[in-house]
This record gives C-alpha cells, sequence and structure tokens, in this order.
C-alpha cells in the first residue's frame, strides 16, 4: 500500500508494491522530514493496521511524539540494524533501517522489523539455563568442600589447604602449625543421650572452632569427632597459644542435655622437607599424649 507517486507509472506502483508484500516482515517507509508513512507492505499492514498517510509514532507504537529511540529525523543516517521491543503489541523485533531517497526526492527511513520473539525467547531460556547451572555448580562445589553436619571443610579441603600451604611455608620458609582437636570421652556422650545429641555436641564445637580461628587459619572436620585447624605463618608456640583459648572456650561453654564438654589438642609445627603424613603424624602423638595425661590440655 502506497501514496501515490506522480513519478511512477501505475504498473511501476504496482510491481514495487508487489515487491514490498513478498517481504514476509513488516516494512514500511516513513518521511522522516514529516514522519509520514509513505508506504506500508501487507505483513505490516495486518499487525499493525498501519496505513499510508498515517503518522509513523501513532499507527506503529501508539505514541502521540516520535519514539525515544527514533533516528528517523536525523538525515544522513548509516543503516543501522537495532533490537526493539514494541510496548504496544509486546513483541522483540529486529529492526533494520536505511535511508533512501524516494521516487519523488524525498528522504524516507526504509525499515523492516523481523519478528524475533522466539529467538528471545529461546535466549532467555538459554540465558536462566546458564544461570541455573552456575548456580548449581557453585552449590556442588561448596557441598563438595563442607562437610555436611557441622558446616566446616571437610577433608577434601584441608588436603587442598595443605597442598598450598606446604609449598607456601617451605619455598618462603615461613612457619606453619596444625593443630589436632578430639572431643573427650566422645562416646559416651552418644552413649548416655544419643547420637542427635552427639551430632548437636559436634556442630556447636565447630562453632566454637569456627569463631575461635583467625580468618587466614582453616578449620575443618578431619573425621568422627576430631578437628583438624592449619595455620599458616604460625609457630608452636602461637599454635600452642591459639589451642590454649580454643581449649578454655569448649571447656567454660555449655551443652544442651550435656552440660559441660572438653576436647584435648595435639599441635605440631611444620619441619622444612617432612610430608604432610609426618606433620599430621607427629600432631597426632602430641594428641595421644594429652589424651594420657588426663586430656583436656593441648600438648605438643
Ligand atoms: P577419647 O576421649 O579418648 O577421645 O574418647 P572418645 O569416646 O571421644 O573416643 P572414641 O574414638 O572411643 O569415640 C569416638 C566416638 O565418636 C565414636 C563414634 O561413634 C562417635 N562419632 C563419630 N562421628 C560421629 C558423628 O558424626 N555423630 C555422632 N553423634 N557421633 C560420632
Ligand atoms: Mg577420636
Ligand atoms: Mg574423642
Amino acid at each position: 500500500m502506497t501514496a501515490a507517486s506522480p513519478c511512477l507509472s501505475a504498473a511501476e506502483s504496482a510491481f514495487r508494491d508487489g515487491l514490498f508484500d513478498a517481504i514476509p516482515f513488516p516494512a514500511y517507509v516513513v518521511d522522516i522530514a514529516t514522519r509520514e508513512i509513505i508506504s506500508v507492505n501487507r505483513a505490516m499492514h495486518s499487525r499493525t493496521e498501519a496505513t499510508a498517510g498515517d503518522t509513523c509514532h501513532w499507527a506503529i507504537y501508539r505514541q502521540e511524539a516520535p519514539c525515544n529511540f527514533c533516528k528517523a529525523a536525523t538525515p544522513g543516517n548509516a543503516p543501522r540494524v537495532y533490537e526493539h521491543f514494541n510496548d504496544r503489541d509486546e513483541c522483540w523485533y529486529q529492526i533494520h533501517e536505511t535511508q533512501l531517497t524516494w521516487y519523488d526526492g524525498r528522504t524516507v527511513m526504509h525499515s523492516i522489523a523481523v519478528d524475533i520473539g522466539k529467538l528471545k525467547d529461546a535466549q532467555n531460556e538459554s540465558a536462566e539455563a546458564y544461570a541455573l547451572l552456575a548456580l548449581k555448580s557453585m552449590e556442588l562445589e561448596r557441598a563438595s568442600i563442607t562437610d555436611a553436619l557441622t558446616g566446616l571443610f571437610n577433608r577434601r579441603r584441608l588436603d587442598q589447604a595443605f597442598d598450598y600451604e606446604l609449598v607456601r611455608a617451605s619455598r618462603y620458609n615461613v612457619p606453619l602449625s596444625v593443630i589436632i582437636a578430639d572431643i573427650d570421652r566422645f562416646k559416651s556422650i552418644n552413649d548416655t543421650h544419643g547420637h542427635q545429641t552427639g551430632d548437636q555436641v559436634l556442630q556447636k564445637i565447630a562453632d566454637i572452632l569456627r569463631h575461635g580461628v583467625r580468618t587466614v587459619d582453616t578449620v575443618g572436620r578431619w573425621g568422627g569427632e576430631e578437628f583438624l585447624i592449619i595455620c599458616p605463618e604460625t609457630d608452636l608456640e602461637g599454635a600452642r597459644a591459639l589451642a590454649e583459648k580454643l581449649r578454655g572456650l569448649i571447656e567454660e561453654a555449655t551443652f544442651p542435655a550435656v552440660g559441660r564438654n572438653t576436647t584435648s589438642f595435639g599441635i605440631a609445627d611444620y619441619h622444612v622437607d617432612e610430608t604432610l603424613k609426618d606433620l599430621v603424624a607427629r600432631a597426632d602423638a602430641a594428641l595421644y599424649r594429652a589424651k594420657v595425661g588426663g586430656r583436656n590440655r593441648v600438648e605438643g
């Protein structure tokens, strides 16, 4: 549908309209000086009911004034392609705009609006799926290094921390210490009060350790009722002071149903070139001494 043009014969106009109607997407031509629609194809007319002679922003978008994004009134614009969400029909379009000189000499904007709603839906779905996947993998990553009962790091994460800290300690020759903590007579808590109460004691002691260490320390559950703390840049005396502090905090805490409870500690500092196994074995031996020495003690 095109306003009659004095420059074209009826046959030429019909041919041009036929070509225009063959475009399967809404297409239209606007006089950029007046914003009058000069031509709309069939797809455009059936979607918007716009017709030649209408003002474009009203006919297409039901806007009283020219649309904010419109570049039609700026002559000399290079062809451009952009995506636009039409509030009127709530559809996404990819708009292809080209400035042309019309048959009668007017500067016009030729626009083709490709409906990309399905593409946008697919894009949104894949973005959502990607975000969900990223979230899931973060959750999985967190779960894979966390002990489910206490929320502390698990053995796997402690091993990772050891890999890093041992290399750092030997390369830069800085001290490194470990503390192993083992709850005293924990079996009798389970036996007397039940496994659930035992779990609560584990959780509370885990919280005390978590809040009692420095942020650079790594604290995790080493096994059953044993915890391990890696203390970077800490010598044996520093580790002893920290373990004493933690021992005192646990001794002073009250545990529901159980009342008081104590924990024994074994400490060891890293000797250059020893293996992780050696270091932990020395801390374990110190813990054993604390147990035989009467429990509720720090040895190292
Ligand atoms: P000691 O003072 O010599 O360390 O004595 P203990 O009773 O603490 O040591 P023992 O190794 O005999 O017992 C440890 C107990 O910890 C036995 C086991 O059932 C319990 N335990 C291990 N993991 C869990 C857990 O996740 N929850 C509960 N409730 N108990 C656990
Ligand atoms: Mg034990
Ligand atoms: Mg124990």
